[in-house]
């Protein structure tokens, strides 16, 4: 079966990793990022090399008409199969007391709302076999304490959704799952304010040390693939023990 793949905020980071991973293993890939034209541009060019179709599309996943343009966009590579719900953001670190409602409206808007709104487009256009990866975070369990406890309340939303629309998806043939990725080195750290937090954190990690993109990326792979026929509504773990 051909498979198409879209993957929200695939210009770096887990998602540029799981649209490379995707592509070695055959998938057509859209795509989807905000602003760095550039990275996006050089993404698309790696997942060329391995001979599939790839298309790039600036879309702001809070923006339902933007979502729309991307999934017929996807749709001109062939049937949609697969999206991994990835584009995600989180705010500066620090106390609850201190969190800015405009930081809080944003984490919400972008890490719940866009990924409700492209699962709905996926769910609407998706026929049996097909699958969705929502990104979560094991932040959604441990609460993010004296960090982002609003970001860890969005992602532990993220793991109903995904229970949810398993059930409800299940009786056309198409599984959902998340996976939970723990403290995985991306640029995702330098912008809430602390770059060096993979390797500050690394000592209370029992793998000892931060996860890379890739290690993400084969988890999302696998359950996007036929060997995960039997999986959905769960929530697959990769934080090295955390
Ligand atoms: P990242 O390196 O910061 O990349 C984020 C991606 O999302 C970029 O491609 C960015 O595009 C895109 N994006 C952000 N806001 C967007 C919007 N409104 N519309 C469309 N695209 C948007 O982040 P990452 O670490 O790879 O994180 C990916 C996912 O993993 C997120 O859901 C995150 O919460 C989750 N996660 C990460 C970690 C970690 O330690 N890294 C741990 C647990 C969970 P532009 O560059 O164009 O803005």
């Amino acid at each position: 079966m051909t498979q198409v793949t879209v993957i929200t905020g695939g210009s770096r980071g887990i998602g540029a990793a799981t649209a490379r991973r995707l592509a070695a293993a055959g998938h057509h890939i859209a795509i989807a990022y905000r602003r760095d034209h550039a990275a996006a541009q050089a993404v698309l060019a790696d997942l060329r090399t391995t001979g599939v179709r790839a298309v790039a599309v600036a879309t702001d996943t809070r923006e339902p008409d933007q979502i729309t343009t991307l999934f017929d966009t996807a749709a001109t590579l062939g049937e949609i199969t697969g999206l991994v719900n990835n584009a995600g953001v989180t705010s500066p670190i620090g106390a609850f007391v201190d969190l800015d409602p405009t930081d809080l409206r944003h984490v919400v808007d972008v890490n719940l709302i866009g990924y409700v709104l492209a699962a709905q487009q996926a769910a609407r256009r998706m026929n049996t076999g097909a699958a969705i990866v929502n990104v979560s975070s094991a932040a959604a369990t441990l609460g993010s304490p004296g960090e982002y406890i609003h970001y860890a309340a969005v992602k532990a939303a993220t793991d109903s959704l995904t229970i949810g629309l398993a059930k409800e998806l299940a009786p056309h043939g198409i599984r959902v799952n998340a996976v939970a990725p723990g403290t995985i080195r991306t640029d995702i750290h330098a912008l809430s304010g602390q770059p060096d937090r993979p390797e500050r954190i690394a000592g209370r990690i029992p793998l000892g040390r931060p996860g890379e993109p890739d290690e993400v990326a084969a988890a999302i792979a696998w359950l996007l693939s036929p060997d995960a026929s039997y999986t959905t509504g769960t929530v697959l773990r990769v934080a090295g023990g955390l």
